[in-house]
């Protein structure tokens, strides 16, 4: 059974930053799904121009398509300053299975914007999220225990993961985040060589193209970041993230109790009809049962980010809510 663990919301000020709670957030990241975690200096952060640049050349189908990938997000510069701000960071791993990362055709599926039928593309979605959770736990457990974070980074990008069934990126459209409080920028669309720091740890990786099988792969890692500073460091920036936080959402002033019925059901039926159009089906299901540890584990990190199953539930709901794509008209 995991210990259960109670902490100040605010930790006493600390010149610097403390070993034992290094330790301490290594082995909460495994607690939260993490496969592996290391505390380093962030000099051993690796930056490549590159690394940002392969989003661009050749195009990701993804590039440019949501407020994290290049050419959106943090430039380089920024993220110099922001490392060069920060004494140490929380580097972790999530392994994905070879099986789900490389199966047979998942790159038209994730092309498509549509689930394949065996789930694969659902359950590596269910890992991207864990990878999300983790990094926000651990920025918010720094603030509890009096360190800051400026930036947490995560992995892949948050449009296919946090807001598949929408029409677009909220945060390009309206310059206000949907998910500002579980999505982060991927290591590498801000040019951090996140496989060499990996090799650095002794973490095996495979570059996975879509041509690989899961024979020829030991299995994939999806990898997050942390920076972590003591409060009142000279020099420490406020945060350049373009992620605001969502807009408070528009008040139905003078709308009867039938009328609020009513605008709700017709928003269950586009997100129904959204989840039809990407090939949600109940067969989805059992997919989630085979990877039950990795859900369960999301589930909980979200509890313990919001505090509530209620907030969970509306998380979900949110993750769950869209418009046909055919149909889709602004945010
Ligand atoms: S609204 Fe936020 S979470 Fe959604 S795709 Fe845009 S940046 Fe990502």
């Amino acid at each position: 059974m995991s210990k259960a663990i109670s902490r100040p919301k605010k930790g006493p000020y600390k010149p610097r930053v403390m070993p034992t709670d290094l330790d301490e957030l290594q082995w909460l990241a495994k607690k939260w799904g993490a496969d592996d975690a290391v505390a380093i200096k962030t000099s051993e952060i690796i930056l490549d121009p590159r690394v940002r640049f392969k989003c661009m050349v050749p195009k990701c189908y993804m590039s440019g398509g949501c407020g994290h990938c290049p050419p959106n997000g943090y430039s380089l510069e920024q993220v110099k300053q922001m490392i060069d701000a920060h004494d140490w960071a929380i580097f972790f791993r999530v392994k994905v299975p070879a099986s789900i990362i490389a199966a047979k055709g998942l790159g038209k599926f994730i092309a498509d914007g549509n689930m394949d039928p065996e789930g694969n593309l659902f359950n590596l979605g269910g890992h991207y999220l864990l990878t999300f959770s983790i990094t926000k736990l651990l920025q918010k457990t720094l603030s509890e225990m009096g360190y800051v974070s400026r930036a947490g980074f995560a992995a892949g990008n948050c449009r296919d993961a946090l807001c598949h069934f929408q029409p677009n990126c909220m945060d390009l459209a309206t310059g206000s985040c949907r998910h500002a409080d579980l999505s982060s920028p991927s290591m590498e669309s801000c040019g951090m060589n996140a496989f060499k720091m990996a090799a650095c740890q002794g973490w095996e990786v495979y570059p996975i193209g879509g041509t690989c099988e899961p024979e020829s792969i030991g299995g994939g890692n999806l990898m997050g970041l942390v920076l972590i500073a003591p409060e009142n460091k000279p020099g420490l920036l406020e945060s350049p993230s373009t992620l605001q936080h969502p807009l408070p959402r528009a008040q139905n002033k003078g709308q009867s109790l039938g009328e609020t019925l009513k605008q709700k059901q017709k928003e269950a039926k586009r997100s129904l009809e959204a989840m039809k159009q990407s090939q949600v089906t109940p067969s989805l299901l059992m997919a989630m049962a085979r990877q039950r540890k990795i859900w369960t584990r999301f589930s909980k990190n979200l509890h313990e980010l919001y505090g509530s199953w209620g907030k969970v539930l509306a998380k979900n709901h949110l993750m769950f809510s869209g418009q046909p794509r055919n149909k889709a008209q602004g945010c």
